[in-house]
């Protein structure tokens, strides 16, 4: 496996795209009703060293299953950066804690990357949108928090099992895993006629 210079300049700017979009996607919440006192992050310890290597090592992993550097990287940079929604903790407002750790975040990041990157690249619509659930499954499994998981349509945090990060990591393999494989075997199907 050898880093191109083109894995680097893709892998930076979809995630500097990615961040930007959590952070920019957490906003919306300081305008939602249900809203309250958010914890500051750096006291709350969200953004220790040690959660920024668990959430990376959770989705790295998830992306060892393309088989290619840049999505190994994006698997793990992307479930790291997310967390980017907690920034909005520094500003002093109401909000709603972990924004991007729903359903409709996962939509939005994938719509948008396929937009600006690749329409066709179906590995990282696979990597962006499993992102949410290896990030999720680590946070679990370092403490088993509530998520607002269909915000910003109902904003109630649930709670989920503690024991269901191991369900939420085995499907984010499952679906990288799927989706390179058919992309995989097209593109060889491509070779082979050509
Ligand atoms: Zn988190």
């Amino acid at each position: 496996m050898k880093v191109q210079k083109q894995d680097i300049i893709f892998v930076v700017g979809v995630s500097l795209v990615y961040c930007s979009l959590s952070a920019g996607f957490s906003l919306i919440s300081t305008i939602l009703p249900d809203k309250m006192v958010l914890p500051n992050p750096i006291e709350n310890g969200s953004l220790s060293l040690k959660e920024i290597v668990g959430h990376f090592v959770w989705g790295a992993v998830a992306g060892i299953v393309t088989l290619k550097l840049r999505y190994i990287l994006l698997g793990g940079l992307l479930a790291a950066l997310i967390d980017s929604d907690h920034l909005v903790g520094l500003l002093h407002v109401e909000g709603i804690p972990r924004m991007s750790h729903s359903v409709t975040f996962a939509i939005l990041a994938t719509v948008v990357s396929l937009l600006v990157f690749s329409r066709k690249d179906y590995r990282l619509a696979a990597i962006v949108a499993t992102s949410v659930l290896t990030h999720i499954s680590y946070d679990m499994f370092a403490g088993g928090f509530g998520f607002p998981v269909f915000t910003p349509f109902v904003n109630k945090i649930i709670n989920l099992p503690r024991t269901d990060w191991l369900i939420l990591e085995t499907s984010a393999i499952l679906i990288v895993g799927i989706v390179s494989f058919i992309v995989t075997r097209k593109e060889s199907e491509k070779i082979i006629k050509k």
